[in-house]
């Protein structure tokens, strides 16, 4: 990947934290360089049918083993990009061909309580993963891809739930070329496995951030989002009763897990073939 191009796309963001959203802006001619190495995008309207097409078409050419190898591989290089559809792939590997099957998700009430918004969103996509939800809206105009394209380089993304992400994410990761793991890269899997093995059963997503942060390389916010890709992948899923959230957790897909749960053995097979010895 381009650096100065990555370079432009995260000054446009961030600077020791988010940017203010009226404070955002790329000079014309970095844009242009962005846009022409690939990292950065004009907005796009896409349509939920088109959307759902386009991932149907990228399954069947075999984009699911591109989407675990990479997974691999971005642990010793720490190519986010390349990390961060695994958890797109898991939240669409259930989707199957299908029209816009509208149901009404949440409304906005006024004071006196009268429904002033309905928020509407495909029914079959909702239910299509295994575990959570998808979120996908008829149409969506005018998408900002390069937020998108920053949380993706950035934490491996953070939208994972929402079809646009998804569609985008995996769109992205078919353009690269393919990427095989190293045997570094391997024995950091395994590496990451033994450290879910040996939690305390208690320990919640935030222990594993922190029992992680000797083993794999890179910051605590990749790391932090390298659970939840795990968790919205089903690697790390919660076993038996629901569990109390913590008022103050922000955790989406990982936060019922507890150590003890350690890791979904089928699951990691499928995904990872010989990752997991016996
Ligand atoms: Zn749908």
């Amino acid at each position: 990947m381009d650096a100065r191009a990555k370079r432009i796309l995260f000054r446009t963001y961030w600077s020791n934290g988010w940017i203010d959203d009226g404070d955002r802006q790329t000079a014309p001619e970095d844009l242009a360089y962005a846009k022409d190495h690939g990292v950065m995008f004009d907005p796009v309207t896409w349509t939920h049918d088109e959307s759902v097409s386009r991932i149907q078409r990228l399954r069947d050419t075999g984009l699911g083993s591109v989407v675990a190898n990479g997974f691999v591989a971005s642990l010793s290089s720490r190519r986010l990009d390349r990390r961060s559809a695994l958890a797109s792939w898991s939240m669409v590997e259930r989707l199957t061909p299908h029209a816009f099957q509208p149901v009404v998700a949440g409304e906005g009430l006024d004071d006196g309580g009268t429904v002033t918004r309905s928020d509407v969103v495909c029914e079959t996509c909702r239910d299509a993963p295994a575990d959570g939800q998808l979120t996908a809206r008829q149409v969506d105009r005018d998408i900002d891809l390069n937020v998108l394209s920053f949380e993706r380089l950035k934490w491996g993304g953070v939208r994972h739930d929402d079809l646009v992400y998804a569609r985008f994410d995996l769109e992205q990761l078919a353009r690269t070329a393919a990427h095989d793991p190293t045997a570094e890269d391997r024995t950091l899997l395994q590496r990451v496995l033994a450290v879910i093995e040996d939690l305390d059963p208690e320990a919640t997503a935030g222990g594993l951030v922190r029992a992680l942060r000797p083993v794999l390389p890179g910051t605590v916010a990749e790391h932090r989002a390298f659970v939840e890709i795990l968790g919205t992948a089903r690697v790390l899923r919660p076993r038996g009763a629901e569990r109390p959230e913590h008022l103050r957790s922000d955790w989406g897909a990982a936060g019922q897990w507890r150590g003890g749960d350690r890791y979904d053995v089928h699951r990691v097979r499928q995904l990872f073939p010989g990752a997991v010895q016996v």
